[in-house]
């Protein structure tokens, strides 16, 4: 399997996924004209994506789809129910919807997936596990914590995308509203850097080769201090050979095959 990110972080956010024959998008917040520039300048084309996955209805998550949609309009959407509804309420997006049950695993093409639910302040969030083979991703963002099944799911990873969102003293310092502050750190909201690093701890992926940590906040986080906690974790676990990368808003990452 494969995995690239496009976009990460509170201005758009949008991965591929390369498996079982497949190349499904996770989430579509990037402009279409974005998007394409972006899938293009890394050999892909908006044209070969067989499938769009939602986490979540925030519009960081699904503002590009009307037009992708337009254009695409035989590529399947899948969500959870309320997921669905809540996205086409406000994108205006109400037809190929492929709706699933939440932690009820269903394939798409050669690729297994599942979901898990998140604690995050939107319709019905949900976040991903894809497995081919050996090859087991996980990816989990926008979450206020961690769960039981949101560690479980991160205990099987191979490669592993993880919100990486904020540090608390940058957070509580800036000028954000109090109430956006207490938003963002609140239960409902998003992983700290600490909170992501507790996160692998607590999991201790045995078969962990790579962690992208996604969704850094640009106001409150610094590329530094996301990596700083996550090399840590890795330290503790003994497992100094994986690798380590955060994800950007603005430019695609590399292809991580695992
Ligand atoms: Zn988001
Ligand atoms: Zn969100």
């Amino acid at each position: 399997m494969k995995v690239r990110s496009f976009a990460s972080g509170s201005k758009g956010n949008c991965l591929a996924v390369r498996g079982g024959g497949e190349l499904l998008l996770v989430d579509c917040g990037l402009s279409c004209r974005e998007l394409t520039k972006r899938m293009a300048a890394c050999g892909v084309s908006p044209s070969d994506v067989t499938g769009i996955v939602f986490t979540h209805d925030h519009s960081d998550h699904c503002a590009g789809l009307p037009t992708f949609h337009r254009k695409y309009p035989e590529v399947p959407l899948y969500a959870n129910g309320n997921t669905a509804d809540a996205i086409a309420a406000a994108v205006g997006v109400d037809d190929g919807w492929c709706v699933f049950e939440t932690a009820e695993p269903f394939e798409i093409g050669g690729l297994g997936v599942n979901t898990f639910s998140i604690p995050h302040d939107a319709a019905d969030p949900v976040g991903y596990v894809f497995e081919e083979a050996e090859s087991t991703l996980f990816i989990g963002t926008d979450m206020g914590v961690m769960t039981v099944a949101a560690r479980e799911a991160l205990s099987r990873a191979t490669c592993a995308v993880l919100e990486s969102n904020h540090d608390p003293v940058l957070l509580q310092t800036s000028d954000r509203p109090l109430s956006l502050k207490q938003r963002i750190a609140g239960r409902c909201g998003h992983l700290s850097n600490d909170q992501a690093a507790d996160a692998l701890r607590e999991a201790n992926p045995q078969k962990l080769t790579a962690v992208l940590l996604a969704h850094l906040s640009s106001q409150c986080n610094a590329d530094y201090l996301a990596r700083a906690s996550m090399e840590r974790a890795l330290r503790d676990l003994g497992r100094t050979n994986v690798n380590l990368t955060v994800l950007g808003q603005d430019v695609p990452s590399a292809c991580y095959e695992f």
